[in-house]
Order: C-alpha cells, then structure tokens, then sequence
C-alpha cells in the first residue's frame, strides 16, 4: 500500500476514530505513553477462510476473532453476521468491548468476532452449517472456552447461533463440565439466563432515565426532568432498538419515530411499538403503520424534531454531514460508533447531550456475565434464597400483623412475600450497574472538567484497565 493511500484508509478507519476519542481522553491523565499503546492496541487479530458447501457450490466464508486486551481473561464479544464485516471493524468493536467491560466492571477482556455473510439471504441450514464449522475453527485455534474468549450475540446473531456454538463446543470438548460457559446469549433452556435477550435496551433505558433524573443536565438541554413526554426517536428495530423502544413506551415517552432498513415510520402523538411489530410481523414492513407517515429516506428519521434520539442499528449514521441537522437534545448510543468523531465535535458545540456507547450500551455484556457466572456455578440465580426470604417475609408480616392488630390486604401481602426470582435479581443487578456507572462517568466528568461523558467515559475505563495491569504486576 502506497504511503498516500495508507493514510487515507486510516484517516477514515473506523478503529482510528476510537483511537481519538482514547487521545483526548489520555490528555486528562499522566500515563506513559508506551503503556497506553499497549492498551490501545489489540493484543490478537485472527482471520480465517474456511470452505461451506452451500447447495451444489463451494463457498468461502471469509471470518474474524479478535481479542482487543488480554489484562483480563477470559476475552468477551460478541459475533456479528453481516456482509459488511472487514478486519478494521472487528477489530473497533473489540476495542469498545474492552472499554465497556472496564466502565461497567466486569471482568473481561475485549473480543469480537464476525463472518462476512448476509443472513437474510442464506438458509437457516445453511448458517447452522457456517456457525458451526466457525465454531470448530476456533476451537482449534483455542479462541474460545470459558476461560479463555467467551462469544455472544451481537448484529445478525441470536439465541439460535449461541445455541449452536455451544452445541459444537460441548460436542469436540468432552468432559468439560464447564462447557455451558464457552458462550453467553443462550436461549434459557439451554443454559441461558432469564433477561438476557432483553439487556442491551433496557440498560440502553436504565442509562438515559438516569440522565433525565438530573436537574443540571437538563436544565441545559432546556428539557424538563424525567422520561414522561419526551419524545424519542429508535432508528433500528432489532433486539436492541425493540426492547429499547418498548421500555422508553413503558416508562411514558413517546415514540415518535422508528426508522428500519427500508424506511422510517413517524406519528407526532407516538407511535404503539408492540402494534407495529405486528405490523412488521404481518407485512414484513414497518411501512404503511396505519395513522403515520412514511419516510422514504430512513437517514432522514435521525433528523427529526425530537428530545432524544437512539441510534440503535450499525456505526457512522450520525457523521459530518447530517450532524448539523440533528434536533435532538440527548443522544443516547445503543448502537456501537454510531456517531463519528467529526460528528461528536458538531454536536459537542450544539450542547447535545451525547451518551456514549461505551457506557449505555453495556447492559448486554453485564448480563452476559451473569449468565457467565450461572454457568461455573451450576446453579439458576435465586434458587438458594427464595423460599429463604419468602419464609422469612411472611414472619415479619406476622409481626406487623400482631402489633398492629390489622390485617394486610391479601393482594399486598402477596407482594410483599415474594422471594426474588431470578428474572428479578437480574433486572436489579443491571439496574444498579446501569445507575453505578452513569454517576462514575458524571462524578469524574465534574472533578476534572471533562467536556463531554464520552470522554469521561474513556478516561474511566482507562484508569480502570491500568489499575489491573498493576494488580498484575505489569508495567509497575
Ligand atoms: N454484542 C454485545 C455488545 O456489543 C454483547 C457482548 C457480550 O455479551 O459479550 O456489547
């Protein structure tokens, strides 16, 4: 490659804007500068072509497994299944991967894997067939095990593809009583745990209710405090935008506009998320939802009139050529890199509040480390306690009762009696993870006048990933 070339390539390469981002946040801290290198760089890159017989053809599939940081073992990321996928963009969501986990604290390495492949296009049978022969690629190249690089679902997988891989693991690892771990993302039956599929949005939910809780905040977006009435916009329909969407119905705001692949749908007095699925279900569309407008152009739902806008779908959309538009007030980051460094300065200057990625989308990943934790220890959340505290409740009822001489509505008391379920623990253990970090980033966002919360957010996981080098004995 030409020098010329090479700089350009990079200049525009996506793991070079998120090497920005780390610089800006690096001018906050006194670190040498060999070690950040150490930190910003990714520790494995794997690239593979493997031969899958697909009808009477013989096709190569081009895939990827990179480990971003091994200051944590085992590495964790997702995998995704697009046509769009390139070493340069496995290589990005790795490194974020590294970064969310340190933010959320969960102790993992960043990792990503991807196969270049559109899923919509191929038969189940024959992406059953690729899943697992990539499954077996790794396994051979030891890039996966519970303790060592543990995969889940990302753009273009789901429940299905996780259930596969641990099927192949399992299958080529015999005796492994740990073997339920070498994969998060399973559907419950197989391993899984109750409020995984869901974690993505409503940490995406927990994080943005946060920030409209604070008065400063929005008393600088000229927006009121809380979610009720404000209207939000979803661009991306899928497992993350979706459950995203249906907390932020939930929770009173309303949804004005939902953008997919082929176009956006808007309603100013909000749009019912569960009747569009249906609809989405029923006509294999979005468009034409009876009582809203078609927007044929779907970049153009991002510059609707709304208070907060969730990108929810792939990296880019939001960059220095649509930035200008954007009337949003919050933006809050579902998806990973979808606004661009470029983009963030515009935005920076318009005083839009931006939630980074790094943060708000870490519900999946943190859940992902239940469901890691549920596996080694062989045992549901909450089967040791429930009875325990029901058992316990119901004295403490008695007492009340008795002192009281008055006797609590049945219908309470049920309430009040029930012992936690493990849907229950998981929900609260993300909640206050959610909650934990928002204020981490806010606290140091204050005490050393970072200009945004991304920034903030990087010097976070920064500090973060140094203090484990140390507790190593690296780099001392
Ligand atoms: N793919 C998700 C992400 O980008 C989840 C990763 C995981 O659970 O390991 O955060």
């Amino acid at each position: 490659m030409s020098k010329k070339t090479k700089s350009k390539a990079d200049a525009y390469s996506f793991f070079s804007c998120i090497e920005k981002n780390f610089d800006k946040a690096a001018r906050y801290l006194s670190i040498k500068k060999g070690l950040l290198e150490q930190i910003k760089s990714c520790n494995a890159v794997y690239r593979m072509h493997f031969p899958v017989k697909i009808g009477k053809e013989i096709q190569v599939i081009e895939a990827y497994r990179v480990q971003h940081s091994h200051h944590k073992l085992p590495c964790k990321g997702g995998i995704r299944y697009s046509i769009k996928v390139n070493q340069d963009e496995v290589m990005t969501l790795a490194a974020l991967m590294t970064y969310k986990c340190a933010i959320v604290d969960v102790p993992f390495g960043g990792a990503k894997g991807g196969i270049k492949i559109d899923p919509q296009i191929i038969s189940t049978e024959n992406i059953e067939k690729i899943t697992r022969r990539y499954t077996s690629e790794l396994i051979k190249k030891i890039l996966i095990g519970p303790g060592i690089d543990v995969p889940a679902p990302d753009y273009g997988t789901g429940e299905r593809e996780m259930s596969w891989i641990f099927d192949t693991f399992l299958s080529l690892s015999p005796g492994e009583v740990d073997a339920l771990a070498c994969v998060t993302g399973k559907p419950v039956s197989q391993g899984g745990v109750r409020g995984r599929k869901e974690a993505t949005g409503l940490g995406v939910f927990y994080g943005i209710r946060e920030l409209c809780k604070m008065k400063e905040e929005m008393l600088s977006v000229g927006l009121d405090v809380g979610l009720n009435g404000k209207k939000v916009i979803i661009q991306g329909l899928g497992n993350v935008g979706y459950h995203a969407a249906t907390f932020f119905h939930e929770a009173g705001a309303i949804i004005v506009a939902l953008a997919e692949r082929e176009g956006a749908i808007y309603n100013k007095k909000g749009l019912n998320v569960s009747n569009v699925i249906i609809h989405l279900k029923k006509t294999g569309s979005i468009l034409n939802f009876p009582e809203s407008k078609n927007i044929e152009d779907t970049e153009k739902a991002l510059e609707l009139e709304c208070d907060i806008l969730i990108p929810a779908a792939l990296e880019n959309v939001i960059h220095k050529h649509n930035a200008n538009r954007i009337k949003a007030k919050i933006i809050g980051e579902a998806a990973n890199g979808p606004v661009t460094p470029e983009a963030d300065d515009i935005l920076g200057k318009k005083g839009v509040l931006i939630v980074p990625d790094i943060y708000l989308n870490a519900g999946g990943v943190t859940v992902s480390y239940f469901e890691w934790l549920k596996n080694l220890s062989h045992v549901r959340y909450g089967r040791m306690e429930k009875r325990f505290s029901e058992n316990m409740n119901t004295e403490l009822l008695q007492v009340i009762e008795t002192s009281c001489r008055k006797k609590i509505p049945i219908e309470e008391k049920k309430m009040i009696l029930r012992g936690p379920r493990e849907i229950d623990l998981v929900r609260s253990g993300l909640e206050d993870t959610m909650i934990n970090g928002f204020h981490k980033i806010r606290d140091l966002k204050k005490s050393l006048k970072i200009e945004n919360m991304r920034t903030a957010a990087f010097v976070l996981a920064i500090n973060k990933i140094i203090d484990s080098y140390e507790k190593l004995g690296i780099f001392p």
